[in-house]
């Protein structure tokens, strides 16, 4: 291998440059790179592209890779190859552990995993408070240092408003933002589906939407207070969309993500009690789904993330309040989300790849997102015509826990490389 590869006459889609034309887009050393800049007898390794979208590598901003901890579930080896699979560059790593990522020294031993087993580039996260508890701040500063590009409590929230606010002073000090699982547990209650229509015929304790806009609204205006930068993870209400939209009008500094799951389904896919459609925040009615889809299309969500949650099987076979919440999705991502925005013409293939990549990179702060020349050749070649059914008895993942098993797609990843070493063919 050269080390020399030509993608020749693929649709180059870069967003940041706003690019898109056929072409040919070629890589040296690691590097995207200039033709025109190396010797004419360079020996490159044709990857013949037409037909293809070749982008910039994809960037998930919300996963669990269950490492340390709960290796059954999914470690940073099956989780990483689970998103080359899926065109994934980068992921963001959750800090719900175990042991939490509360302390320096488990950020050190993420990094340190993932260059020893990772395929891709893992960029950890550390939590708000220690052991996620909501009681005590962690160790912010030193998190920052050990190499975590976010804080989050994600899976739980800091219920205190006080405590928050000063975790918010905290972060806006050392620039990193909050991610935060907007949920007021006093109202959510232990709801385990949405709080409307379905949740009265099931007979399932409900969680309305007010618990998620509860909290979103109290951090808009604690952003507001304190100038930190909130980061509002897995939107799945109407409401929320509606609280997001005005701040970000009032020039508030605060982003948010929605999930491949939110945006293609609601709860009346619980009626069967299936736990594999069990998920927190859960799936919205009819009329959020439509709110999430408009967020996203306006820019008021900014990016689509996963909220990958690998579980083992027997976890999710019993009873719907007993299963765990969370699916996988590192391996469908990309699929479901062209065939509920762009095959339904609300986004074009430059906007979507923009809200996996481009956009993704720009709010967490971290490289990628790019094809410039110079940069790392971090890219995801695309066919956007192949059809294939999703079938999780062949993912990568350690998870089969997906909400989309059967579905016929559109969209594949026919190779992704991260730095200009390939870690997926198909
Ligand atoms: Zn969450």
């Amino acid at each position: 291998m050269s080390g020399f590869y030509r993608f020749a006459g693929g649709r180059i889609l870069d967003p940041s440059r706003g690019r898109d034309e056929i072409g040919d887009l070629c890589v040296a050393g690691g590097r995207f790179v200039d033709p025109a800049s190396l010797p004419a007898e360079t020996n490159w390794e044709w990857i013949e592209a037409s037909g293809w979208i070749v982008a910039p590598g994809l960037i998930d901003a919300h996963v669990h890779l269950r490492e340390p901890g709960d290796l059954q579930k999914e470690t940073i080896a099956s989780g990483t190859r689970a998103a080359a699979a899926g065109g994934f560059t980068a992921v963001v790593a959750m800090p719900n552990t175990r042991p939490p990522a509360d302390q320096p020294n488990t950020i050190g031993w993420i990094r340190e995993r993932t260059r020893e087993q990772g395929i891709i580039r893992v960029y950890p996260t550390g939590c708000l408070s220690e052991g996620r508890r909501g009681e005590k701040l962690a160790p912010l500063s030193l998190l920052h240092a050990a190499g975590a590009v976010a804080f989050t409590d994600d899976g739980s929230c800091i219920q205190d408003a006080g405590l928050m606010r000063r975790v918010m002073e905290y972060a806006g000090m050392l620039g990193l933002p909050i991610l935060e699982h907007c949920e007021e547990s006093s109202v959510s209650g232990g709801g385990v589906i949405h709080e409307g229509y379905w949740s009265a015929v099931l007979g399932l304790r409900g969680w309305p939407s007010a618990a998620e806009e509860l909290i979103v609204s109290r951090d808009i205006l604690l952003a507001e207070l304190t100038g930190a930068r909130l980061h509002c993870q897995h939107l799945s209400s109407a409401g929320s969309v509606r609280l997001v939209r005005e701040a970000k009008q009032r020039g508030v500094h605060v982003t948010a993500e929605v999930t491949p799951h939110h945006l293609a389904l609601t709860d009346e896919a619980l009626s069967k009690y299936d736990t594999r459609f069990k998920m927190n925040p859960p799936l919205g009615s009819e009329e959020d789904r439509e709110a999430l889809r408009e967020g996203i299309v306006d820019g008021t969500i900014d990016l689509i993330a996963s909220d990958h949650a690998p579980h083992c099987s027997f976890e999710k076979e019993v009873e719907f309040d007993r299963a765990p919440f969370g699916v996988v999705g590192l391996e469908t991502m990309l699929a479901v989300a062209a065939e509920t925005l762009v095959k339904t013409k609300l986004l074009d293939w430059p906007g979507l790849v923009a809200r996996l990549s481009t956009i993704p990179a720009r709010v967490l702060g971290l490289p990628g997102g790019t094809l410039a020349a110079g940069a790392p050749a971090d890219l995801v070649v695309i066919d956007p015509n192949l059809q294939w059914t999703v079938n999780p008895q062949i993912f990568r993942s350690r998870g089969r826990n997906t909400p989309f098993a059967g579905w016929e797609v559109q969209g594949r990843v026919m190779l992704t490389m991260v730095e200009g070493k390939i870690v997926w063919r198909l």
